[in-house]
């Protein structure tokens, strides 16, 4: 176990218990400074405070687990699992079989990403410090929950800045179908947990989905980064005279097109599109009555901001322009470096640009599967507005 010493007076987020150690707060490691493990956090006076796993390739230097001592062990992950799916056990209605057991850091287990659909598991790890943790993750996991299987999607961008490789595949039991169908308040989705976007679904917009039901009844809609149809399927469910599903993916609108048939939406007026929404939505000459923005992250680093703020803009004025009288816009960002102010703020430049007054009817985030630590903000990511403009 690595011993990692605090700069003098760099203790207090630890102390206040935010997760994140940076490398400018370490004043020096006893220990193999090279190795990723478990590590014990002390501040400059030498008294301990928390103990985590230490990467030395991660700008992150620690990510901290508790703010006890407790031994890391098998044990401490079936406790943490205990809490969170306690949380899911308790909240979720009885016609959703697909969610998150596992929000990282919003279930104090950073780096850990655990999806339920219907009998599987997916496992997904952002830090190489959290997978060396695996065996006792996925023991856990196994005695926790019955299940049929468990499928690793450990992959991506995020593994090349960690030092973390890539593992996909079936960890524990059986092998997962082409096609698992899950439900969501009570719709049918297929889901491919093998090679879908994030695990295969995104969960994070349930509630949104359940909300834009209760707005469609009679509305010609638009749901544009449609991947899989989610919010299409809703729309149909809510009483929609018609959607069009519109996404670059083809694996997506093919599943999409499966979605809408297995709800009994085949025959429903409507079309799926694929393209470029940038480019299609500044060209169609036609308007809706309700439309879905929700692009994939257009900021992945801090830098990005600026770029990926005239990106939503665009999104958005063109979505304003196409809007009927009395119009609805579920809006998104899954960005995480852009707040929800700041979104707010490019909203309304869409707003006066596209010469449209528009009023907010809620705000929109994640469900409850996807908790946040009070302590660590920046684990809230997805933000959206439900706008309804006024002539
Ligand atoms: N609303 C969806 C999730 C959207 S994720 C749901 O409820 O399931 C973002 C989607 O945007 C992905 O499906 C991706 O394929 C699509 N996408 C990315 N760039 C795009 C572009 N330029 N035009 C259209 N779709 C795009």
């Amino acid at each position: 176990m690595q011993r990692i010493y605090l700069k003098q007076g760099r203790e207090r987020p630890v102390l206040n218990g935010h997760p994140w150690i940076f490398s400018g707060a370490v004043e020096r490691i006893e220990g193999d400074p090279q190795s990723v493990g478990t590590a014990d956090v002390f501040d400059g006076k030498s008294n301990w405070l928390a103990r985590g796993y230490y990467n030395p390739k991660s700008q992150i230097r620690v990510r901290l687990l508790t703010w006890r001592e407790e031994a890391i062990d098998g044990d401490f992950f079936a406790r943490r699992l205990r809490h969170a799916i306690d949380l899911r056990d308790r909240h979720l209605a009885s016609g959703t079989t697909a969610y998150r057991i596992v929000n990282g850091e919003g279930d104090f287990l950073p780096g850990l990403t655990v999806d339920r659909y219907a009998d599987f598991l997916v496992c997904q790890f952002y830090t190489a410090g959290m997978a060396r943790f695996r065996d006792e993750i996925f023991d856990a996991l196994s005695s926790s929950a019955s299940i049929a299987g468990i499928f690793e999607r450990t992959e991506g961008r995020v593994g090349d800045e960690e030092g973390l490789d890539a593992s996909v595949g079936t960890i524990r039991g059986a092998a997962p179908p082409e096609a698992i169908e899950i439900m969501e308040n009570g719709h049918k989705f297929l889901v491919d947990i093998r090679r879908g976007q994030k695990t295969g679904f995104f969960l994070d917009q349930r509630d949104n989905r359940a909300f834009l039901a209760a707005m469609s009844r009679g509305r010609a809609v638009l749901n544009c980064f449609a991947y899989t149809g989610g919010f299409s399927v809703f729309a149909f469910a809510g009483g929609a005279k018609e959607v069009v599903t519109f996404d670059s993916s083809k694996p997506a609108l093919e599943l999409a097109e499966r979605n809408l048939e297995i709800n009994g939406f085949a025959d429903a007026p409507g079309e799926i599109l694929k393209g470029d929404a940038f480019a299609y939505l500044k060209e169609i000459d036609r308007n809706f009555d309700a439309i879905v923005l929700d692009p994939p992250s257009l900021a992945h680093k801090k830098n990005d901001v600026d770029a990926a703020a005239g990106g939503y803009k665009f999104l958005n004025l063109h979505a304003l322009k196409h809007l009927n009288p009395g119009g609805l816009l579920l809006t998104f960002s899954c960005s995480q470096h852009v707040s929800s102010d700041l979104f707010q703020k490019i909203v309304f430049g869409a707003a006066v640009d596209a010469q449209r007054r528009v009023g907010i009817v809620k705000r929109l985030g994640s469900p409850i599967d996807h908790p946040v630590s009070l302590h660590h903000p920046e684990g809230e990511y997805l933000k959206g507005l439900a706008l309804r403009v006024l002539d």
